[in-house]
């Protein structure tokens, strides 16, 4: 909370500096062309020069003549779920490629962000209970699942394990077993309706700055878990089991029943099953919690339980490449065709249902407000571009590679111990490190929240930006976008460009059934996605896009981030008791501690 505070409270002064007359902004402009300084370093105008006429054609392009859903029929029912290091999500990426080509879009091309690890595919999961009664269940594959050895009928058992030593006591009793892991766990009534939209007093909520401190063991406490299962896993295969059943998660409002199952990383056994070195090392499939309640219950009161499955799937490789689909329309001005605006989404998803709204959507309305802009022929005087990023379920690969490559990054810790963690939680190992690229970009912007229309911004603490996107908002506030908030939010692309101070955005939408339906589930297909929702969202984001690619400055930034020295910063006062006595270091103790700190 410290630190969010005080670079909140930062930027506001920077910005409070920054509010200039017109007139002295103007003096200042023509001074900074003469000494290159970017555009986003000088005073902003306090106001916005906004074409109306433009608002209006984007509006009735993207509202009237909306394709969106034709893009997404054929992204999620022809293509399929598009699962990093697949062949569906290769097809995807050309596609994708292809139809920017074809809608006007100038180099259209696929760009490799660097190896990801294995290709996999589903081809046929089931699961059947075959005594003490016959019973059809619902589950799939975990991703990464290898084959059984065709169907397995075997006795299932369920085992209990909150900690490595409790693996013990079933040494030598599951070879040839089916294991249930995992507890089962509450089924609440659906009391609630799972689709919802933000009402007033909900937008009012969110515009609002959270002051409470954030949770920082929860990293740590998740990374025990993960590595706990991974332990699981690998005691289950050295011990013969055949396979593992697990409880599917629950959603918001209960969400996680009646036949929607949760199916990502926490199905299966440690977060990169996608790597060859750390596999799952034996079938895992994610059962429905009804199905896998009755099973649990059987167990747990000594009735035998016969289980029968099959888990079909095939690996295509294990040193697959990840690729972002990228295209753009040219800038037009001389002094400004260099400086890029960018919008996307992701192009990958998880594979149990057909990622339509994760991020389907994303994708496809990214897509359509490239279509808008191509239709309207509009001639930007900053490059547009878009980008369809992959392996952002596995921790946003495709945008950290790309914003790697073209822009800069944050060098990661190579301490031992921080090795060993997904490279998404590792600590900064240094400053940032920029291309000078990154000072040739105005902005980016993201839709990665499911189906809902967009309801506002999520500003990232960037202070000085929430007058412009005031502005901007104004003649959308009939389509619902009332509302800016000063909060981070987290979890999708805009976090890459975000990272190395270039603006990067993720708009508030409504939550329609995301969280509580949608998201990572089999039931995220093209029937959860909403036309209207869709084109809304298309419409309102080509503005963004647009007004960015034509306003005279690129966006004001936050101040350029020092990941490397929060640690320092959040550390307590030092020598601050003016009466306290000097601490008795026990010698011994201290030599203790220093081979930890290196
Ligand atoms: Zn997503």
């Amino acid at each position: 909370m410290q630190h969010t505070a005080s670079r909140a409270f930062l930027v506001f002064l920077t910005s409070f500096a920054l509010s200039l007359t017109a007139a002295a902004a103007d003096k200042s402009k023509a001074k900074a062309a003469e000494t290159s300084q970017p555009s986003y370093e000088l005073p902003q105008p306090q106001h916005e020069t906004l074409d109306y006429g433009m608002y209006q054609q984007i509006r009735y392009e993207g509202l009237a003549h909306s394709h969106v859903m034709e893009y997404a029929s054929a992204l999620d029912d022809d293509i399929g779920p598009r699962l990093t290091g697949s062949l569906n999500l290769n097809h995807a990426n050309e596609w994708t490629r292809d139809q920017l080509t074809a809608m006007g879009c100038s180099n259209a091309h696929l760009e490799d962000w660097g190896e990801f690890g294995m290709g996999w595919q589903q081809l046929n999961t089931w699961v059947r209970m075959t005594s003490p009664d016959t019973a059809v269940f619902i589950a799939q594959a975990a991703p990464w699942s290898p084959a059984t050895n065709g169907a397995v009928s075997a006795p299932a058992t369920w085992i209990e394990v909150k900690e490595e030593k409790d693996l013990d006591k079933y040494k030598g009793k599951l070879a040839g077993k089916i294991v249930l892991y995992g507890d089962m766990r509450d089924v609440p009534p659906v009391d609630k309706p799972l689709w919802v939209r933000l009402d007033d007093a909900e937008l009012k909520k969110l515009a609002e700055f959270p002051l409470k401190p954030r949770n920082r063991d929860f990293v740590m406490q998740y990374v025990k878990r993960l590595q706990l299962r991974q332990k699981v896993g690998k005691f289950l295969a050295d011990e013969h089991a055949f396979a593992v059943i697990t409880p599917s998660r629950d959603g918001r409002d209960g969400g996680g029943s009646g036949g929607t199952i949760f199916d990502d990383s926490g199905a299966g056994f440690g977060w990169e099953a996608y790597k060859r070195e750390t596999a799952n090392p034996l079938p895992v499939v994610v059962m429905a919690i009804e199905n896998y309640g009755r099973v649990y219950r059987l167990l747990k009161a000594n009735v035998p339980v016969n289980i029968e499955m099959n888990v079909d799937t095939k690996f295509t490789g294990d040193h697959e490449h990840g690729y972002d689909t990228i295209a753009e329309i040219p800038g037009t001005d001389p002094k400004l065709k260099d400086e890029l605006v960018m919008v996307g989404g992701h192009l990958d998803s998880w594979a149990s249902g057909t990622g339509a709204t994760d991020n389907g959507a994303g994708t496809v309305v990214a897509m359509e407000v490239m279509r808008i802009l191509n239709t309207l022929q509009v001639k930007p005087r900053r490059t547009i571009r878009v980008a369809l990023w992959t392996g952002e379920e596995q921790g946003e690969f495709g945008s950290y590679g790309y914003v790697k490559q073209h822009f800069g990054y944050v060098p990661t810790s190579t301490a031992p111990d921080q090795l060993k963690l997904p490279v998404w939680l590792r600590k900064p190992g240094g400053p940032v490190q920029l291309n000078p690229d990154q000072q040739k970009i105005s902005g980016y912007f993201n839709v990665d929240n499911g189906s809902g229309k967009i309801r506002g911004v999520y500003l990232q603490e960037n202070a000085a930006i929430a007058p412009i996107f005031a502005q901007w908002i104004e003649p959308l506030k009939d389509l619902g976008v009332t509302t800016l908030t000063m909060r981070n939010t987290g979890g999708t692309d805009h976090e890459a460009f975000d990272d190395i101070g270039i603006p990067g955005f993720q708009f508030i939408q409504d939550p329609l059934d995301y969280g509580s339906r949608t998201h990572h589930s089999n039931m995220d297909t093209y029937e959860r996605l909403q036309p209207q929702d869709l084109a809304q969202a298309a419409v309102v984001e080509a503005i963004f896009v647009y007004n960015a690619a034509m306003r005279d400055q690129m966006l004001p930034r936050k101040p350029l981030p020092h990941p490397e020295l929060e640690e320092q910063r959040r550390e307590h006062l030092k020598n601050l008791m003016p009466g306290a006595e000097a601490p008795e270091k026990d010698a011994k103790e201290k030599a203790d501690q220093t081979p930890d700190e290196e």
